[in-house]
């Protein structure tokens, strides 16, 4: 049974590569175009396979040829795909994404397969679960589904890391079954009402997570400036790596899936967080969601 489960949404992304993304009225020629495999769960659950996690995937795909092709995807990566549905007259979730020549992006998405993870797909896969060390979640998918997912990891003892992407806001009872969050600056402002302008922000939103839900462990990505590690309300400021960065899809799940794969070594906060972000330095180097992940001795290597 895998160590990691990762429940989530799967998507096709279809990427443009823009100067600048469209104004209201505006219609734009891109320079590129290309159509991979995305969704933050399938991403994460990649980007944990390729560092070196034996991953399960749980999730939904819709009835159509994407959906099987997004399938064989992670399953050449190594993942464990009994756990993901195929949802009769759906469509496999989609992302249509702007990716501008600064590196920012725009997104938009249409959830499809994703919306249909019910607590009863659920039920069927929930022995995957139980049987895996630690349970990744994100917030592509019903969030109903994981409440009933966090509980049934914390009462079979798997750990739960949530990235609470994209932004919105939750209900108390799945905070309160998370054991460490791993939000960028704008969803901790969301959860916590403080805006991360300065690091000692950083530091109070940590807090009020740690205070108000009772989650262990808090990291508030920073982009380039990197991450903030607060452990039972003992804060740090951990710096990233400089590149060059030409398109930043996917990097916070490149991070989420490498600091998942290193805590899962047995590996310090510190040390899976480090892990994690010189896989996400190296993602932003290169266009492309799933494509973008590096290898774990890529990874490695960045580290030495
Ligand atoms: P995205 O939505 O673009 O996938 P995110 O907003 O969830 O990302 P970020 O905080 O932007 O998450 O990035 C996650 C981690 O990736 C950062 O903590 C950092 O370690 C790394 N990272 C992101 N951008 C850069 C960059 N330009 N240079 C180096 N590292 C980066």
């Amino acid at each position: 049974m895998a160590k990691l489960s990762v429940l989530g949404s799967i998507n096709v992304d279809h990427v443009m590569q823009v100067s600048a993304a469209p104004c209201g009225g505006q219609t734009i020629e891109a320079k590129h175009y290309q159509i991979v495999a995305g969704g933050k769960g399938a991403n994460q659950a990649v980007a944990a396979a390729k560092l070196g996690a034996d991953v399960a995937m749980i999730g939904c795909v819709g009835s159509d040829a994407i959906g099987e092709q997004m399938k064989r995807g992670l399953a050449d990566v190594g993942i464990n795909i009994d756990g993901i549905t195929t949802i009769a007259d759906e469509n496999t979730g989609l992302a249509m994404i702007y990716v501008e020549d600064s590196g920012e992006n725009r997104i938009g998405i249409w959830p499809g397969a994703n919306g249909a993870l019910t607590e009863a797909v659920l039920a069927e896969h929930q022995g995957t679960i139980e049987a895996s060390e630690l349970l990744l979640l994100q917030l592509e998918t019903p969030i109903q589904t994981l409440v009933t997912a966090a509980k049934v990891a914390k009462s079979a003892g798997v750990k739960v890391v949530l990235n609470p992407a994209p932004a919105k806001a939750l209900p108390e009872e799945l905070l309160r079954h998370v054991d460490t969050i791993t939000p960028n600056e704008s969803e901790a402002e969301l959860l916590t009402g403080i805006a991360i302008n300065e690091l000692s922000d950083a530091g109070l939103a940590a807090n009020h997570l740690h205070s108000q839900f009772g989650i262990e462990m808090v990291l508030i990505t920073l982009g380039k400036r990197g991450v903030w590690l607060s452990h039972k309300g003992e804060g740090m400021h951990i710096a990233g790596f400089t590149v060059d960065a030409v398109d930043t899809t996917a990097a916070g799940d490149t991070f989420n899936g490498g600091f998942v794969t290193a805590l899962l070594e047995g590996k310090s906060a510190l040390e899976a967080v480090r892990f994690g972000q010189a896989a996400a330095a190296l993602s932003v180097t290169r266009m492309g969601a799933q494509s973008s992940i590096p290898t774990r001795s890529e990874a490695l290597t960045l580290l030495l």
